[in-house]
């Protein structure tokens, strides 16, 4: 099949090199004229697991190209994918619109033949029938369908989600429509469920999805908090509530708040929806600020820890919004680490993939390291704030001799305890009262 996708992104790049490796022919429309540059010089512009490799493959192959014209992708294209921005709206935090209806507007003059066009950008309830408006007003005469397509990759495991769905959810309202996008994911018929419905819906499914996910984030949180009060312990909690197969036991990992460039902004548009249409959310409502609040008392458990050194310095371990990712969007490492600078905090960061994200939006109000042992240099404190599987491995013995003060805030839970303890470090977790680290030894000797 052969397939145009607008914007060239985070959702964008690997949909296109998937659909690349499974034999389509692609090309991928980006306004950016250095990042089509970029791609057309073989160089990838984001990072995700395994899709440099299949990039390359499949460039070689000539199975997908790259462009920032509009013509050139749409004339030939059997089915075309939106996937630009949707972002928050500066001031009533809704989804801006605006890349859609560009986009909308840009591709009409040049469909030809029979063309679906398909939403995986994260849209409002109701957007397909804008965009089928916006393209018929251009070109009165093109024959097209609007089908709405969610997107439920994750970040970090975009390529293993792009050939492993959990499901496709379609939502098309005509039966042409749906046999292209049968036929676009026939590889995986039978392999993954495949969920026809109305284009509405199908619109809903993602914000109801995506804030159901956000508020479980919120909750655990909460609930970490009541075990440092109470002595339980939220690891052990959480394991025991996952066995339930009702709740599943995934989303269950108290943190520093939820972030990234969809949950924060997906849930404010999904609250900015119900009141327009005079519905109340609560449980959102109450997620959006709880989660706000979250990132500044992980600041405030970073600046409390240090608060009898003067100048203290601050070795910072993870700035993306996840392990797995470049991406600092919404990240509340760098919320955290905005607020802690607001205090005029010295602050030394690492972080594998995102330095140069976070490099362009910090600058230099922060210092870099080339690595974790290096961050923590001289440091009075290290927060860990992503769950990067290589902070897990840090030797306890080789940062306690390079730092000024054995203290750690460690906002993922992702260091052995005893080993902090017994390495002789203050440690604070999340949902875990430490209180005596005599008994807690003698417990595990
Ligand atoms: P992104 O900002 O990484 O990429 C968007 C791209 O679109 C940019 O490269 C931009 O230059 C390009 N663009 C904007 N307007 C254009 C136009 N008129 N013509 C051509 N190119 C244009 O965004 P993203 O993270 O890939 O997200 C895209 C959409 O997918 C959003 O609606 C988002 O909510 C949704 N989504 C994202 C994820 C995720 O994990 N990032 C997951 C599911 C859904």
């Amino acid at each position: 099949m052969k397939v145009a996708i607008i914007g060239t992104g985070y959702v964008g790049l690997p949909t296109g090199v998937g659909l690349a490796e499974l034999g389509n022919e692609v090309t991928c429309i980006d306004r950016d004229p250095q990042k089509i540059a970029a791609l057309n010089s073989g160089k990838i512009t984001l990072y995700e697991d395994g899709l440099e490799e299949l990039f390359h493959k499949n460039t070689a192959a000539g199975r997908i190209k790259f462009t920032t014209s509009m013509k050139e992708g749409i004339e030939t294209a059997d089915l075309v994918i939106i996937a630009v921005g949707t972002p928050p709206h500066p001031v009533t935090k809704e989804a801006d619109m605006k890349y859609i209806h560009a986009a909308a507007t840009e591709l009409a003059e040049y469909l030809q033949g029979y063309t679906v066009v398909a939403t995986k950008s994260t849209v409002p309830v109701g957007t397909g029938d804008d965009i089928e408006a916006l393209i018929s007003k251009k070109n009165p005469f093109a024959d097209f369908d609007v089908v709405s397509l969610p997107e439920f990759l994750r970040e970090g495991f975009a390529v293993y989600d792009f050939f492993h769905p959990d499901r496709i959810v379609v939502g098309a309202n005509t039966e042409k429509a749906r046999n292209v996008i049968k036929e676009l994911y026939q590889p995986f018929a039978g392999k993954t469920n495949m969920l026809f419905v109305k284009r509405r819906s199908s619109e809903t499914i993602k914000y109801a999805s995506n804030a159901f996910l956000a508020i479980k984030i919120h909750y655990i949180n909460e609930m970490a908090d009541f075990c440092e009060k109470t002595g339980a312990d939220i690891t052990e909690v959480a394991q025991g509530m996952g066995l339930d197969t009702r709740i599943g036991n995934r989303f269950l990992n108290p943190g520093p708040g939820y972030g990234g460039s969809c949950f924060p902004k997906d849930t404010m548009a999904m609250s900015y929806m119900a009141r327009q249409n005079d519905v109340e959310m609560t449980l959102i409502n109450a997620a959006i600020a709880g989660n706000t609040k979250r990132k500044q008392q992980m600041a405030e458990r970073i600046l409390n820890a240090v608060k009898d050194i003067p100048n203290p310095k601050i070795a910072v371990l993870g700035l993306a919004f996840k392990d797995g990712t470049d991406d600092c969007r919404e990240s509340p490492a760098m919320d955290i680490v905005y607020n802690l600078l607001e205090h005029k905090a010295d602050i030394t960061a690492y972080d594998p993939k995102a330095m140069g994200t976070a490099c362009r939006l910090l600058g230099d109000k922060i210092s870099y390291a080339d690595d974790m042992y290096a961050c923590l240099k001289d440091a009075d404190v290290l927060a860990i704030l992503t769950e990067w599987g290589e902070f897990k491995s840090l030797d306890l013995t080789r940062a306690g001799l390079l730092m000024r003060h054995k203290n750690i805030v460690d906002c993922r839970n992702l260091l052995n305890i005893e080993s902090a303890l017994a390495n002789g470090f203050k440690y604070q977790g999340i949902g875990k009262k430490i209180e005596n680290k005599e008994k807690l030894l003698r417990e595990v000797a």
